[in-house]
């Protein structure tokens, strides 16, 4: 199936009031109606083109929630103020006490920690799992699952989930499917595999700045208006709305997301490229020899390219700090967590951003303790780049 963003998102007619080339801003908490009869319809969700209060909808989060259902190809979205927002209210409206969760054991450290920590407070189990092991998906799979959890490309191994096939095992439960699809925007549309709910954290690629956390939540219209429903809907009830000044920021960003994805891509398989070559252990889901290569490519948006992620292994967390430590200071990018930014961004995964991950299933899922994860930026000369990396190398001796 041909699927095409970067045009749907081109093709969006959104302009502001006053007709101003980008939509207004709304900087309104609250709406008026000129007959009250229509408030009170909107109250009953019998109205629609009417605004009643922001932390329900507001017009500017409208528009970017109609860039992001564009992008993902669902009926409809919802924003909030950080992506783990949009997990934790995805997850806790899908879920009721007593119920299963089966979960990847690979998943961004704060998804993890919400899972294996917070959820036990509403007595809810999670099972984790080997996500390319189909089998031990159906597994682990009960009759009060009730949904599947897994990112695209996994957090920090890089592993690629089989979209359309773990589609198939949740509908045998009768469970959803839920993909954080942060790391693989425009490449992948998990609905378009199967998902039934996409959920991002737009803090990274999609608003591509590092100058703001967001989050949203991708999906059909029965499930954002059960999020948001005023009696009973976690976004509604827990209130993690998207500010407007915000939202109308990474609307704008979202507008050059296809140019930076490629160059993104472009510079993470140069750089994989050159790791390998110099005799280090790389792993890049672009690689044909990479475990995820084929299922990535099955569902891939190819233009995009493998994305801007890789990860390479320097054995130990010493190796590791005293790399990144001489790459910041040859400006290669900086020493910091997150990732999608215009800069390189690399941490070692295992002491941050997959901290909370235990260290003995970090050690079963393979992860070393000196894996060194690179958020490739957009350099335009990437070749210099190398050679900077290539010093640091052959100065600690790595090569
Ligand atoms: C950063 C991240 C999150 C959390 O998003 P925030 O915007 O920081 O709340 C969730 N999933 C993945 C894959 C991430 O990289």
């Amino acid at each position: 199936m041909k699927f095409d963003p970067a045009s749907k998102i081109q093709d969006l007619l959104q302009f502001g009031e006053f007709g101003g080339v980008n939509p207004s801003i709304t900087d309104s908490a609250t709406y008026t109606f000129l007959q009250a009869k229509d408030m009170l319809d909107t109250f009953h969700g019998e109205t629609e083109d009417y605004f009643l209060y922001s932390r329900h909808w507001n017009p500017s989060n409208k528009y970017l929630a109609e860039a992001m259902a564009t992008m993902e190809g669902t009926e409809n979205a919802w924003l909030t103020a950080s992506g783990m927002a949009a997990i934790t209210n995805t997850i806790l409206q899908l879920c009721n006490t007593g119920d299963h969760v089966v979960s990847s054991i690979t998943t961004y450290g704060g998804t993890f920690a919400f899972l294996n920590n917070y959820l036990k407070k509403f007595n809810i189990e999670v099972s984790f799992v080997d996500i390319t092991d189909l089998d031990s998906v159906e597994k682990a799979m009960k009759d009060n699952t009730k949904l599947i959890y897994t990112e695209t490309m996994t957090n920090p191994m890089l592993q690629i989930s089989d979209i359309p096939e773990l589609k198939k095992i949740a509908a045998r439960y009768d469970a959803k499917l839920v993909v954080d699809n942060t790391f693989t925007p425009m490449m992948v549309a998990p609905k378009l595999h199967g998902a039934d709910i996409v959920v991002y954290s737009l803090t990274k690629y999609v608003n591509g700045k590092n100058d703001l956390v967001a989050g949203a939540v991708c999906a059909d219209n029965d499930f954002i208006n059960s999020l948001i429903d005023l009696n009973g809907g976690s976004s509604m009830l827990l209130g993690p709305v998207l500010d407007p000044l915000r939202s109308s920021q990474i609307l704008k960003n979202m507008h050059t997301l296809h140019i930076r994805m490629k160059q993104h891509s472009k510079n993470a398989s140069y750089l994989a490229n050159k790791f390998r070559s110099a005799g280090i252990k790389v792993t890049y889901p672009g690689f044909e020899d990479d475990k995820g290569y084929k299922v990535f490519t099955k569902m891939l948006n190819k233009e995009f390219g493998y994305g801007g992620m890789l990860a390479i292994d320097l054995k130990t967390t010493e190796k590791a700090d005293l790399f990144m430590e001489m790459m910041e200071e040859q400006g290669v990018g900086y020493l910091a967590v997150s990732l999608g930014y215009f800069k390189t961004l690399f941490s070692c995964s295992g002491k941050s951003t997959s901290s909370e991950v235990p260290e003995e299933i970090q050690k079963r899922i393979g992860m070393s303790e000196g894996l060194v994860r690179f958020s490739m930026g957009l350099d335009n000369d990437i070749q210099r780049t190398w050679n900077k990396i290539e010093y640091c190398l052959k100065e600690l001796n790595l090569v």
